[in-house]
């Protein structure tokens, strides 16, 4: 399939005429119609003539210096606004909204000529870590369909898994673009705090979302982050660093100390995910990079200092879906929405605030702490996505305590801002995809790359695909 290659080959294979920009688009399209009834990775799918003509167009126009991204069909997690086409936040109170306006990572991928084909499914917004708390039904797993896809961009990761995209962007405030990656078997970046903009972006807990790229490989999210990464005058909290040449960087053979917290191997951790840590500490180990062993004791508080934070936040965001301002009213809200909203409004509320939601955030501050005590010893740090395999449908959205476990591995990075990638490092007895992730300090993604790109050089996992898609 066309679709196997890496961007850098697709984006060369269409200045070479091996290949046009109109197969690609009619490669997804076939894998949509064959696998989008069952999966259900794609709530709004773009009119195929408009995605064919879009297409055309960008065979016509394509220059040799045009973007890596030219041509290029891609699709957007559905909580990023796109003027004129539907979106929902998988939420039935935004059941039919159709936005005014356009989210700066859209302005940006359209300028770069890339070609949006869908919009994807995901928990409602994005709460979840199963994308079964979607308004539009749950988002299936590719590698066995009795399970989930991970959450809450669910869908960005199985369109990417099964070929009906070539890339996606996905949002993160607590695991969501890692999670889902881990359980597909594909790479996702969470960016650093304010690298790419937020403006357009559905607000869960602003002070821990960022968007970010979903692809098969590291170098691909290099790509996809290229483009999109940069200060905008309509997200004040969209950081003026100078953005790093990622693709200059891919290339550094520089020796790294790597990080392992033991409090990360520990017990609750499927032994198939230690294993799969260990192997890819003993794969980093044969490139010449030195594994230094830590303890971060904070680390087991992610969950419950991110359970107080974020439902705070997103009580607080939410209020304005109240069906006289946005949105078709409060009783459309899931359980799940409920329950968070509930949780913030009472950790917000006067006599709790400094119990829960002001102790919660100075246990953010001791996180800060935590990371930059590892980061004075090694340059990054390894350690599982998730504790335990993609689950059966039912088992997360009917159990909120294992819902939030899930995040156990994926909730401290948010509420410090740092950068974590999600890359494929194993398969389970059962066949199961299995991720680890590269934690780095703040704007240190092009080392995370380095990294990844290294080891996917060396290991098939990103290869393999689930039975049924060629
Ligand atoms: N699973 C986490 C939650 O439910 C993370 C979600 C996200 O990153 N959007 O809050």
């Amino acid at each position: 399939m066309l679709l196997d290659l890496s961007l850098s080959e697709l984006a060369k294979g269409l200045r070479e005429h091996r290949f046009s920009s109109v197969d690609l688009v009619n490669e997804c399209y076939d894998q949509i119609e064959k696998l989008n009834g069952t999966l259900n990775a794609l709530i709004t799918i773009i009119p195929k003539e408009e995605a064919l003509a879009s297409a055309q167009k960008a065979d016509k126009e394509l220059t040799p210096d045009a973007s890596p991204l030219f041509g290029l069909p891609y699709v957007l997690k559905d909580s990023y606004v796109t003027k004129g086409i539907k979106t929902t936040a998988a939420s039935n109170v935004l059941k039919d909204f159709i936005p005014q306006f356009d989210a700066t990572v859209y302005t940006k991928l359209q300028q770069s000529g890339a070609i949006l084909i869908g919009k994807a499914n995901m928990d409602a917004w994005g709460h979840g870590a199963s994308a079964e708390n979607s308004d539009f039904g749950p988002v299936k797993n590719p590698w066995d369909d009795t399970r989930v896809s991970g959450g809450s961009t669910g869908g960005c990761a199985v369109a990417i898994a099964t070929r009906m995209c070539a890339f996606a962007i996905g949002e993160d405030t607590g695991g969501s673009i890692r999670n889902p990656s881990a359980w597909c078997g594909t790479t996702g970046l969470k960016v650093t705090y304010g690298r790419v903009s937020r403006f357009g972006c559905i607000a869960y807990a602003s002070s821990f979302d960022t968007v970010g790229p979903m692809a098969k490989l590291a170098e691909d999210c290099a790509i996809v982050l290229q483009a999109i990464a940069g200060v905008d005058p309509f997200d004040a909290s969209s950081s003026p660093q100078p953005v790093e040449i990622y693709n200059d960087q891919l290339k550094s053979r520089k020796k790294l100390r790597i990080g392992i917290a033991k409090e990360t191997l520990q017990e609750g951790v499927d032994t198939e995910i230690v294993t799969a840590v260990e192997l890819a500490k003993e794969t980093f180990k044969s490139m010449g990079h030195e594994i230094i062993e830590l303890s971060m004791p904070l680390l087991d508080f992610g969950v419950a200092v991110y359970y107080q934070i974020a439902p705070s936040e997103t009580s607080s965001n939410l209020a304005r879906y109240d069906g006289v301002r946005f949105g078709g009213g409060r009783d459309l809200f899931t359980d799940e929405n409920k329950r968070r909203i509930m949780i913030g409004t009472y950790a917000l509320s006067t006599g709790y605030a400094d119990k829960f939601y002001h102790n919660a955030q100075k246990a953010r501050t001791l996180f800060i702490k935590e990371y930059e005590k590892a980061f004075s010893k090694c340059d990054v740090l390894l350690l599982p996505v998730t504790p335990f395999h993609a689950p059966r449908l039912g088992e997360l959205i009917n159990e909120p305590l294992k819902n939030a476990l899930a995040d156990r591995f994926t909730t401290t990075q948010n509420p410090v801002g740092i950068p974590s990638l999600a890359l494929p490092a194993g398969f389970s007895s059962e066949g199961l995809p299995i991720g680890v992730q590269l934690t780095g300090p703040m704007f240190s993604e092009h080392i995370l790359f380095q990294l990844a790109q290294q080891f996917q050089e060396k290991t098939d996992y990103h290869q393999r695909k689930p039975k049924g898609i060629e």
